[in-house]
């Protein structure tokens, strides 16, 4: 498909407030159309939730039903690949996408039957995914455990290294010519009927046409935002790393107390705790125990791998149960946060829908109410 031209660039940028992996690709998408954009990073680039998550693509996995937050989904896995493609040619660095699926597995009959059902929905959704007794579990992954009485294989699901993912969105925007301004707290967002900037927390203000709220957890703390006190909150997570000499695993696996997310050099992580603390950042020794625990009851030759770190990370959970992608109730501003356990899934789609809005918006003269 071809893209159309880009517009000419205005002396009044678009500023994005946030630069996690939403923030970053959507700034990155719109200079790469040729729009003046600043970015707005209270910390270092992508030094919370985007480089903290497993990097499930799980489009199936998280399914739950069908609607806006699914369509999004299944768009934002199509879109992975040639996202990868043109995110490498703009910035060298490989985000390591990976397919082989992603399988959820029981223990218990209960968990089976779970499983069956969750079968059965996407089978009525039109969602391809593969019923595996214990002996064909075993034979796609010899070192799960030989207690597992079956499992679904959702065969188009993937994964990436968030890590490495936001290595690459924030090289590949600097080199787009991004303005980047790490260590700078957004404030409030200026409106006078339309929006019309940024005051910082230094007092200084930014003058934008356009401004996107990618503030993750955070999205809330800022004024003139028009999302509803606690509309978007934090859900911590803890995350354990361990090391293993070769990857034990072919792919993301799901048991019912922890999922395994591999590596390719052979990293291993065990996620991950819902937590509702506000923003404290400590780990917790009980939570990390339970994670292990469950992970060798899955993989027991875990058993022999070497402790590597461990983290936490904040989700933005909305409260409407679905993503806030899209424009605000003020003109010339947009939502993208609110994407909970999902949103490097649904980085792509994110990125595609605000570059679609926010050129719609730019390329229309001066003064026409949208
Ligand atoms: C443990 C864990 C595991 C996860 N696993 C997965 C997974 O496997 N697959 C998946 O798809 N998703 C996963 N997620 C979810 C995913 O990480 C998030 O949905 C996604 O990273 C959100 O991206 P974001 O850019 O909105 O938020 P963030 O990455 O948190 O970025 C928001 C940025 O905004 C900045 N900011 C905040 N306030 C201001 C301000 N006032 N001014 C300027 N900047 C500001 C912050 O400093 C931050 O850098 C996981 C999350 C966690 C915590």
């Amino acid at each position: 498909m071809t893209e159309p031209p880009p517009p000419r660039s205005s002396a009044a940028p678009v500023v994005v407030i946030g630069g996690g992996a939403i923030g970053l690709a959507i700034a990155w998408r719109l200079a790469r159309r040729g729009l003046g954009v600043t970015l707005l990073e209270r910390g270092e680039l992508g030094a919370e939730a985007s480089s903290h998550a497993g990097g499930i693509l799980g489009a199936q996995t998280e399914a739950h039903e069908a609607g806006a937050a699914q369509r999004l989904a299944l768009a934002s896995r199509r879109a992975w690949p040639r996202f990868a493609r043109e995110l490498h040619a703009d910035s060298g660095v490989d985000v390591e996408l990976r397919g082989g699926g992603v399988l959820r597995v029981a223990f218990a009959p209960a968990e089976l039957r779970a499983l069956r059902d969750t079968h059965r929905r996407q089978q009525r959704l039109g969602l391809p995914a593969r019923w595996l007794p214990p002996r064909e579990l075993r034979a796609l992954e010899p070192e799960l455990s030989p207690q597992l009485l079956g499992g679904l294989w959702f065969e188009r699901d993937r994964r990436v290294d968030p890590a490495r993912l936001v290595q690459a969105l924030a090289t590949a925007a600097l080199r787009r010519g991004v303005r980047v301004r790490t260590h700078t707290p957004a404030r409030d967002i200026v409106c006078d009927g339309r929006v019309r900037g940024v005051t910082l927390e230094s007092g200084a203000r930014l003058r934008a046409t356009q401004v996107v709220l990618a503030a993750g957890a955070w999205s809330c703390t800022l004024g003139g935002t028009g999302l509803e006190p606690g509309l978007v909150e934090p859900v911590r997570g803890q995350i354990v790393q361990l090391e293993c000499a070769s990857p034990p695993l072919g792919r993301v696996v799901f048991g019912p107390r922890c999922y395994l997310v591999p590596r390719d050099d052979g990293r291993v992580l065990i996620g991950s705790t819902e937590e509702r603390v506000g923003f404290e950042r400590g780990p917790t020794a009980g939570a990390q125990s339970a994670l292990l625990r469950a992970a060798l009851e899955l993989l027991p030759s875990l058993a022999q791998a070497r402790p590597g770190p461990t983290w936490v990370g904040f989700r933005p959970y909305s409260q409407r149960g679905a993503p806030l992608v899209g424009p605000a109730p003020i003109a010339g501003l947009y939502w993208a946060t609110g994407h909970y356990r999902n949103g490097i899934l649904l980085t792509p789609g994110t990125a595609a829908q605000l570059e679609r809005l926010v050129l719609r918006e730019h390329a229309r003269p001066p003064g026409r109410a949208r």
